[in-house]
């Protein structure tokens, strides 16, 4: 520490790093122009005071050395800095020719679930409004799109969490299903161990051994990517068990019929091959499920990212409907968001099927009050485009040739990078919104700088459904403009200034609430001033008294007719196979301290110190048969490309199964190996399974 006589700030914010949005105190001590900071746990309902590695350490990607402070234009492959009128003037004249050339829909628009709500509400308005474009979609098809379908399709309305954080104590029994809370959202452990230590029975669902899984009663080492039947057999045990709620299935639902018919022709000993879980096992999760009296079921990117996911989620959702474990204390389902707005962030209209308010772009009606609120003609309003990686396949094929990205690293984060990699290169105008040069932004024709979660007031959703509002602590460095203000600066050049005469964030959120009202997620009762005078308030929240609501579909579901839709899921496998070319599975995610493609997290020395490079986690009977020694470099092919990274040995993998995390780029980049099959309900990408080769190298 500086010994301290010099001055001392404290500013109140909170972690950008995933979607339990702990809240801190960032205290800045200044003597003779050296800077310290400590950081301080704020209590608040959703983190309870604490705060993990990732958050203690989030400040410093703040105050790294290679911030960019000024747009960077491209000549003769070297960034150089130009002012922002330039680039604003430049903006105009690409986006101009591109659109009177090719038309409106040649501009693609990409956003990102760390945006705060004003900004993910702007950017879709600033597709469809200043730029006219259909082609908008975002990083969070991603993460949690099966999920929001599967809800959406089965509740009727999407919301991360049906309870508060608080009921998960009342649970006596929890599934998690393809969830790492541990390294992915460590705060929320806690209320997992009380659960336990109040009597509930744990069952994880996961491949690999973690954290999370030691929390577990019972681990089911399943195969990769197939949940859907799983769940088949848990569903076929309860039901022939007779331990089904009769009363909830006939008052509150509908399709009861149907799964059961499916679910006499489903064979166990199928189930036991499929999974690879025996039926012993299979029987104890149904009956631990089945006879308690309270249960939860949360679900993340495990079970999500698989090109099944939606019909996968809505099987374990089938658990809940069954037993008539949803909308009353410690019984409901939770979707644990990964980024840091990943619930917020898919309100608001940055989908390419989707208006404010979680309404439906293709419906007349919910066009018309969009249009109204914008004070344009729904003639004028585009319609649905298409989803993230579709929209690179349209890059690809030269129908989108101007690209406009914020909060976003796709040449990470999507699925088969080098396809993605390749069309981005053919693009006309790329132009990157971004703190850092990303890899994505190496390859933009201008860079636009932009501020960090410190400097940048806006609300943020949960995964609870909890909106807070997060003020901004301090300025952005000279040079640096905030999200919201380079929309409305390109908006203006462009001649829309008239749609985006915003002044401050707090004037974009008070038009979001008129656009949410009467929308699934209605916004209209929340406020600055009630946000400021409060913990945050749940959604739907309609009117200025309304207290929102932290527990849904107690009386009814959110569907027209009020039920929860049960449908039956078929155990179907159209995932990639292995061969005698690619024996193995690689399946991927995160680890505790890095974020989504590592932009920030990997400028931070405290949590890059002992992860700064990707790595192979292998079974050792495994890498005995391929030749690899722990710490070797090792290369890993799949049908679409290759990644470089150092083998790790360790029994908590399966044998047929290896492990890559996502955050890092270039070589080491593991999405070169993953498939870009997609999900035909919600198009996430099958990121969590694909079959690979793996090689020892001598050197990367
Ligand atoms: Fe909290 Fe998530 Fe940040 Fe960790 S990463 S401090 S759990 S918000």
């Amino acid at each position: 520490k500086i010994p301290f006589n010099g001055t001392k700030k404290e500013y109140h914010t909170q972690c950008p790093f995933c979607s339990v949005q702990c809240k801190m105190k960032l205290v800045e001590y200044e003597n003779h122009d050296q800077k310290e900071y400590e950081v301080i746990p704020v209590n608040n309902p959703a983190s309870e005071g604490r705060l993990c590695i990732k958050g203690r350490n989030a400040h410093q990607h703040v105050m790294a050395k290679d911030r960019i402070t000024q747009p960077l234009l491209k000549v003769n492959h070297e960034f150089v800095p130009i002012s922002w009128e330039k680039a604003l003037h430049i903006i105009k004249s690409k986006f101009t020719k591109i659109k009177q050339g090719e038309g409106n829909h040649a501009l693609g628009v990409y956003g990102g679930g760390s945006l705060t709500n004003e900004e993910a509400y702007l950017l879709g308005k600033f597709a469809r409004v200043a730029l006219q474009t259909k082609y908008i979609d975002y990083n969070g098809r991603f993460c949690m799109a099966a999920a929001s379908s599967a809800a959406q399709k089965t509740f009727g309305i999407d919301r991360g969490l049906t309870n508060g954080l608080d009921e998960i104590v009342q649970a006596r029994c929890i599934i998690l299903a393809g969830t790492n809370i541990a390294e992915c959202q460590p705060t929320l452990i806690p209320y997992f161990s009380k659960a336990k230590q109040r009597g509930a029975f744990i069952i994880a669902i996961d491949p690999r051994e973690t954290e999370t899984t030691a929390l577990a009663d019972l681990h089911l080492r399943i195969k990769p990517g197939t949940d859907a039947a799983l769940a088949n057999g848990i569903l076929k045990i309860i039901v022939d068990n007779e331990m089904v709620n009769q009363q909830f299935i006939q008052e509150r639902t509908n399709g009861y019929e149907s799964l059961k018919e499916h679910l006499a022709s489903v064979q166990l000993d199928q189930v036991e091959d499929i999974t690879g879980i025996s039926i012993d096992l299979i029987k104890q999760v149904a009956f631990k499920f089945g006879k308690a009296q309270t249960g939860m079921i949360f679900t993340a990117r495990g079970v999500e990212q698989q090109i099944d996911g939606t019909l996968a989620v809505r099987n374990f959702i089938n658990l809940l409907l069954v037993t008539g474990k949803i909308g009353r204390n410690g019984c409901g389902y939770g979707a644990i968001t990964g980024q840091g707005n990943g619930q917020g962030g898919r309100e608001h209209g940055q989908k390419a099927d989707q208006l404010p308010g979680f309404r439906c772009i293709e419906n007349p009606e919910h066009r018309a009050y969009i249009a109204k609120v914008w004070n344009i003609d729904e003639k004028n309003l585009p319609g649905k485009g298409v989803s993230a990686y579709e929209m690179m396949e349209k890059v690809h094929q030269g129908e989108i040739t101007g690209l406009f990205i914020m909060g976003s690293n796709p040449v990470v984060s999507n699925p088969n990078v080098n396809f993605v990699e390749e069309g981005l290169k053919k693009l006309k105008f790329l132009v990157v919104v971004d703190m850092f040069l990303s890899e994505t932004g190496r390859l933009a024709d201008l860079i636009l700088p932009t501020s960090s979660y410190l400097e940048n007031e806006g609300t943020m959703t949960n995964l609870e459904g909890r909106v807070t509002l997060r003020k901004a602590t301090k300025k952005p460095p000279r040079g640096v403009k905030h999200d919201w203000e380079i929309l409305c600066e390109i908006a203006r050049v462009l001649g829309k200034e008239k749609f985006f005469s915003f002044t401050s964030p707090e004037d974009i959120f008070n038009e979001l609430r008129v656009a949410s009202r009467g929308g699934k997620a209605d916004y209209y009762g929340i406020t600055y001033d009630r946000l400021t005078q409060s913990e945050g308030l749940f959604w739907p929240c309609r009117s200025l008294d309304d207290p929102g609501k932290a527990r849904l579909f107690e009386d009814s579901f959110a569907s027209i007719d009020g039920k929860a839709h049960i449908i039956p899921v078929l155990n179907e496998d159209k995932k990639e196979k292995t061969s005698d070319e690619f024996p193995l599975y690689l399946t991927t995610g995160r680890i505790l301290k890095h974020y989504l493609t590592g932009v920030q997290t990997r400028r931070s020395p405290q949590l890059n110190r002992d992860n700064n490079e990707s790595f192979l986690e292998i079974h050792p009977q495994t890498a005995e048969k391929f030749h690899i020694k722990d710490g070797a470099w090792v290369k890993l092919e799949s049908r679409r490309g290759s990644a470089t990274v150092r083998s790790k040995l360790t029994h908590r993998i399966r044998k047929d199964t290896v492990f890559v995390p996502i955050h890092w780029g270039d070589n080491q980049s593991i999405n070169r190996v993953t498939s870009q099959a997609l999900d035909p309900y919600c198009k996430i990408p099958g990121f969590k399974i694909c079959a690979v080769n793996i090689i020892p190298i001598d050197d990367p």
